[in-house]
């Protein structure tokens, strides 16, 4: 480990690569994105998501990732699976809730995103939870600025969160992102204003809350990668890389 002290800043040409990554990213996404209905094989999402990447000279930075060695190129979580399901043969159903989580490497520069969505028609429940949590990755990006701290972004996220009578992970984080998936800083989902590190131009991060409806207690299945609400809660997942700026915060994975 150690990466969570490895803040890299990126000049504005290493920018313009992650941006060419993220790009790809979104690009792979949308292709997950239009398979989305019921009789569809996670594994069919994973290589939809494999042939965009491969197409433009790219792969993913999740294949052969930690121990076990991650097995695929995406993560496929559905309802209360909340990260890192591994793709095979389930089918896809109406009324699921699938989170999609990709990561590229494009010219040696990693983009990292997750959306999750239905499949069909989707219970109000899990509707307001996908609002939600969407929402919570806005609500922390707009805290993406100079003069703010990790801990504010952190803060940001789990107070509105919580606002909506939702909860967020204690267990899984988001990170920097650059020319390897996870650098500095860690940015948690929960925090507290005005600790954690000053946010620089050139910093780049991959922001990403996870939300449950019961609770924020979660286990690790016997795969030993897919992660599910203890108490099998509905769960939701939302992910941008971005690029803290002098000004805005820039998204760099969207198309
Ligand atoms: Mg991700
Ligand atoms: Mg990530």
């Amino acid at each position: 480990m150690g990466w969570e002290r490895d803040i890299r800043i990126k000049t504005p040409a290493e920018i313009e690569r992650m941006r060419a990554a993220g790009r790809l990213n979104a690009m792979a996404l949308a292709a997950v994105r239009e398979l989305l209905q019921p009789g569809v094989t996670t594994a069919d999402l994973n290589a939809a998501a494999e042939e965009v990447l491969r197409k433009h000279g790219a792969y993913s930075p999740f294949k052969n990732y930690g121990h076990p060695p991650y097995p695929a190129s995406i993560c496929v979580s559905i309802n209360e699976e909340l990260v890192h399901g591994i793709p095979g043969k389930r089918k896809l159903k109406e009324g699921d809730i699938v989170s999609v989580d990709c990561g590229t490497v494009l010219d040696g520069y990693v983009g990292d995103s997750a959306f999750t969505a239905g499949v069909g028609e989707i219970s109000p429940l899990a509707r307001k939870l996908l609002e939600v949590t969407e929402q919570a990755l806005y609500v922390g990006i707009a805290m993406m600025r100079v003069g703010n701290k990790t801990g504010d972004v952190s803060a940001a996220i789990q107070q509105f969160v919580e606002a909506n009578g939702f909860h967020v992970t204690r267990q899984y984080t988001g990170h920097g992102v650059g020319r390897s998936m996870h650098e500095g800083p860690q940015v948690p989902n929960y925090g507290t204003p005005g600790t954690g590190i000053p946010l620089q131009p050139g910093m780049t991060i991959a922001l990403e809350p996870m939300v449950l409806v019961g609770t924020h207690r979660t286990r690790v299945l016997p795969d030993q990668w897919t992660v599910i609400s203890a108490d099998r809660s509905l769960t939701a997942h939302f992910e941008h890389s971005v690029a803290v700026t002098e000004g805005e915060p820039l998204i760099l994975t969207v198309l």
